[in-house]
């Protein structure tokens, strides 16, 4: 039960880099994403809009990808 969290979401591994502003494509205001938010509101209009970083993926941005995808046969692999 506690190695079934991906690394990557455990916030003490973020970077500045994982906290980010996409405009918003309806009034253009800058809206702050975290990278693991799915969607936001924009605070200018209330527009809501999906992250674009999470439409790749997870395993394409993460750092931990590797480890996490292969968390289930790491075991096996390793020995
Ligand atoms: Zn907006």
């Amino acid at each position: 039960m506690s190695q079934t969290q991906c690394p990557g979401q455990n916030m003490m591994f973020w970077k500045p880099g994982d906290i980010f502003e996409i405009t918003c494509p309806n009034c253009h205001t800058q809206v702050e994403f975290w990278k693991d938010d799915a969607q936001r509101r924009c605070p200018g209009c209330g527009h809501r809009f999906p992250n674009p970083k999470l439409n790749e993926g997870c395993a394409q941005w993460c750092e931990f990808a590797d480890k996490c995808l292969g968390l289930n046969r790491s075991v096996a692999e390793e020995d």
